[in-house]
């Protein structure tokens, strides 16, 4: 198309817009509201008239040595000339000149990145006109320093790439001037500048202008207009801008649009105003109008928080602006208007809406409309509120919710408002969720005894093992200087549902001293409080209030998991590591137990027993002495597997086989190896020997999961027995059993049908013992060594199921150690060489493409193998969306993260319907 023939230019105003709210692309976020605020049939809004220059036109500007195709001066003439009729006034006019704003405008708002100018138009004749239509000088002159110092800072100087030739920018320059007034004469604030002063700043403004930049401020409109469109387009690949786009993923090719508009001013006196307003409450999702506004003041002033906003209502007053009048009583008229635009924006949109609004000596006009932000809370209860009341359908409330922030729902969390206003000490990996604050202690021996006298304690750490476990049960929180997402303190941490951070490089512990110093310089001794943000892995000095959330008190939290299960097709189960686990799973709407780690109960609150068992298995150098520990171990296994069979009656329960290499378990110092010797009645030197003989050089690829099975038979037997007894027992009490037991850490199915003669064995024996012919459960593996990925068909021939461990399978695909990727991860995101950590959300690209060929190879052996995950990516929502579309049956998470999986699970349903 010739470029004479494109429309580059789109009017909006008087009740009509050329272009409407689909228009995004062409017209960027914010033309297309204003097109859609001012000319759809439904709204026609008093939006001040104005034209957008289309995106187009950036990447023409761009592919043309930044020149403009010639067809836009004349629609730009033509949309001016429309602006001057609904207006009265004329651009470039001396009785009554029409002023002018210049905003960029993207498809995607980039708050902050690119440059806006207002008051195009004035120069030293034009002011005249708008002295004598307004009657106020003063406001002139204010608003003529206005356009001089943003012009020479956005158009003439970084728009005009003057910006490398002296040190300070010319913002500041003429900023301290006007600083330099008011010090002088003790003003408080920039209205209390005479007319007199107002004037004498214009004219040195100008000189200082000429004088550092070499040009002068041009007087001619048509010059400023250009000028100030050229500098949107520029901004576009200002610096700022680049580095916004390069981390939010926005396209270069995408421009923005620059939108011109008719000034309204909210500082003509105390009939004026503007503000900012939210068609519900932003922050609990409450359906009511909410909103700030400032008497006499411009936009710019509300966002920059110089002066406290009033309320616009008495719903919207807090502490700080209790004591000011509300627009509603203040401008009752003006109110009710604005009121009923709101609920006008809200119906249309379907959504809440953040808008801006000005009132010029009592008459309103509608500046700018978006769909509002919104935290987790009021973003479920916003969706569930506009679904009952049909404004939208029970699909689009799913849609609405971001996964991510049903967390907030649930955990105890640092109160938001103290937040904001504290200072950051340590950032690390979030690793747990939701806020904690405690005393800092730096052994898991010193939480335990702390918290026994009442005191609220945060772990701190390098990193933890399997022997901090109690004191990590203890502390309100955990914090370590290593360690990635899937190490052992952000596993455990989040299995409890524990606010944890992990992998903060910024702490530099001093364990002798009981100190720790961060990088901003804090030092940090043992008792003193800290607070942490373990969604954001944020950490604060101090002791900060946190906010409860009970969810059972939540309707509309209740609401929405009643629409998810109606649209989820794939299954949500949990990881549980004791009864108590399940209990919690069960609650949050898991479906079953996918992994049941039994190893567990060596850790912690009443694991003394079973773990000094475990160990005098573990020394033990005959079959008849592991055999013998052995047989007291069973009491508790099947105690443990039986409470949590039993709190899943009628779901399935994936009970999975001892995993870890046994040397964890042996205790490390001398003085608990030596309390082992006595109980045991071995002398030390052999227990030496015994332990040492366990040493692994690299135990994570050493001797576990089913390899400790092949090697010691009886071990897989022993643990057989308590799952069969168990169920059998529950049969008998007339429950609903479902276990299915998981051999882990495979790589071929040799593995699976040597341990499968020892199932078969004692399922006889048992069944005979409980004259029973039959038990119901299934025999199945874990997938998490790629081997066994890409051995999928011959596994299945021994096995019913499937359960992707994409914690090990990540890393042994990647290659990187679970528990050391702290050290470079940090670097690998920030350098993009990665686009998420792996060990958090799938790798789709790599270790997906095992997922997805071990599904289907096992599924061209047995089509109804079930397959399901349970790494820690089963609660990460990205990674549900790709395990319902490999089409797995189900995912398992931590139980806090189950309504999370769910609500993904639904949208991953909508989103990829099955069968298509
Ligand atoms: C896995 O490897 O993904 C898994 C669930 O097992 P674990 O984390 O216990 O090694
Ligand atoms: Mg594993």
């Amino acid at each position: 198309m010739e470029t004479s023939d494109i429309k580059y230019v789109y009017f909006f105003g008087g009740g009509k817009a050329d272009g409407n709210e689909s228009m995004k692309n062409l017209l960027g976020g914010k033309g297309a509201n204003l097109a859609e605020m001012a000319g759809h049939p439904n709204l026609k809004l008093p939006v001040p008239p104005g034209f957008t220059v289309t995106t187009e036109v950036c990447t023409y500007f761009y592919a043309n040595g930044k020149k403009y195709p010639d067809i836009l001066k004349k629609q730009i003439g033509d949309a001016l000339s429309e602006m001057e009729t609904l207006t009265g006034k004329k651009f470039g006019d001396l009785q009554n000149p029409l002023l002018v704003s210049v905003r960029s405008g993207a498809r995607k708002s980039m708050p902050g990145m690119m440059e806006t100018v207002l008051n195009v138009g004035l120069n030293d004749q034009t002011i005249k006109g708008v002295i004598a239509q307004s009657g106020d000088e003063r406001f002139a002159y204010d608003a003529y320093r206005r356009l001089i110092m943003m012009y020479a800072d956005v158009v003439m100087e970084k728009g005009g790439g003057l910006e490398v030739k002296h040190s300070k920018g010319i913002r500041k320059i003429l900023d301290e001037k006007l600083e330099a007034i008011k010090h002088a004469h003790g003003y408080a604030s920039d209205t209390d500048l005479t007319v007199e002063e107002l004037k004498a700043l214009v004219a040195d403004y100008k000189k200082t202008v000429k004088k550092v930049l070499g040009i002068e401020f041009p007087e001619d409109p048509e010059e400023q207009l250009w000028g100030g469109m050229g500098a949107v387009f520029s901004s576009w690949m200002g610096k700022r801008a680049i580095e916004y786009r390069r981390i939010e993923r926005i396209p270069e090719e995408w421009g923005t649009a620059v939108n011109v508009q008719a000034m309204v001013f909210g500082n003509l006196g105390n009939d004026s105003c503007t503000g900012v307003a939210f068609t519900r409450n932003p922050g609990t999702g409450e359906n009511k109008f909410y909103g700030e506004f400032l008497v006499n003041a411009q936009g710019e002033d509300v966002v920059a928080g110089i002066r406290t906003p009033a309320p616009v209502n008495e719903y919207s007053k807090n502490a700080q602006s209790q004591q000011f009048e509300s627009l509603e009583k203040l401008m009752p008229v003006q109110y009710k208007e604005l009121f009923e635009y709101q609920s006008r924006l809200e119906s249309h949109y379907h959504d809440m809406q953040d808008i801006e609004f000005t009132i010029e000596r009592g008459k309103l006009y509608m500046l700018q409309c978006r769909v509002g932000k919104r935290n987790g809370v009021a973003a479920v209860r916003m969706a569930t509120e506009m679904n009952k009341s049909g404004l939208i359908d029970g699909k689009e409330a799913i849609m609405r919710v971001n996964p991510n922030q049903l967390i907030e729902l649930l955990l105890p969390m640092l109160d938001p408002t103290i937040e904001k206003i504290s200072t950051i000490i340590a950032k690390g990996l979030p690793a747990g969720p939701g806020g904690a604050k405690g005393r800092v202690v730096f052994s898991s021996e010193d939480a335990v005894e702390w918290a026994s006298k009442g005191e609220k304690v945060i772990l701190v750490r390098e990193e933890t093992s399997p022997e901090d476990v109690d004191g990590m049960h203890k502390a309100q929180a955990i914090l370590t200087t290593k360690g990635g997402m899937t190490s052992h303190a952000a596993l455990v941490a989040r299995g409890w549902g524990k606010c944890c951070i992990v992998g903060c490089g910024d702490l530099e512990i001093n364990t002798e001293a009981k100190t720790f110093k961060t990088k901003n310089g804090t030092h940090i001794k043992e008792g003193d409080w800290i607070s942490l943000n373990g969604t954001k892995g944020n950490v604060y000095e101090g002791s900060m209030p946190l906010v409860d959330i009970d969810i059972d008190k939540n309707e509309a939290y209740r609401d929405l998991m009643l629409l998810v299960d109606k649209y989820k097709t794939i299954g949500v189960r949990a990881n549980a590591e004791t009864p108590n686990d399940a209990i919690h799973a069960y609650k949050f709407g898991a479906e079953g137990i996918g992994l049941f780690r039994t190893e567990h109960m060596f850790y912690g609150e009443g694991s003394e027993q079973p773990l000094f068992l475990l160990r005098k298995m573990i020394v033990s150098t005959t079959e008849a002495e592991r055999r013998e520990a052995l047989d007291e171990l069973f009491v508790f296994v099947k105690k443990d597997v039986k409470e949590t069979l039993e709190v899943m009656d009628g779901h399935p329960v994936t009970i999975r086989l001892l995993d870890p290499p046994l040397h964890e378990f042996v205790p490390h110092d001398r003085e608990k190896l030596s309390q082992l010797g006595k109980e045991l009645g071995i002398r030390m030197s052999v227990l030496h020997r015994r332990v040492l003989a366990l040493h692994e050089n690299n135990p994570m690829l050493g001797h576990r999961g089913v390899r400790l099975g092949v090697s010691f038979p009886e071990i897989t037997e022993m643990q057989i027995k308590a799952i069969f007894e168990a169920t059998a027992e529950l049969l008998e009490e007339g429950k609903k059993p479902f276990p299915e037991i998981m051999i882990p850490v495979t790589c071929t199915v040799n593995e699976l049908t040597n341990q499968k003669e020892i199932v078969d064995r004692v399922y006889e024996e048992v069944c005979q013992k409980h004259h029973m012919s039959k038990i119901p459960y299934l025999y199945g593996t874990m997938i998490e060594i790629p081997r066994a990925a890409l051995m999928a068909e011959t596994m299945a021939t021994a096995a019913d199921f499937f359960s992707f461990g994409t914690n090990d399978l990540t890393q042994m695909g990647f290659g990187f150690s679970r528990d050391d990727i702290g050290g470079f991860l940090p670097k690998y995101l920030d350098l993009k060489i990665l686009p998420d950590d792996p060990f958090v959300t799938i790798d789709q690209e790599g270790i997906g493409e095992l997922i997805k060929f071990g599904t289907e190879r096992g599924r061209k052996t047995k089509p109804n193998l079930k397959v399901g995950i349970c790494g820690e990516h089963g609660g990460d929502p990205e990674s549900v969306k790709f395990c319902h579309r490999v089409g797995m049956n189900y995912v398992s998470c931590s139980p806090f993260r189950v309504p999370i999986a769910r609500l993904a699970a639904a949208q991953a349903a909508l989103e990829f319907p099955r069968g298509n």
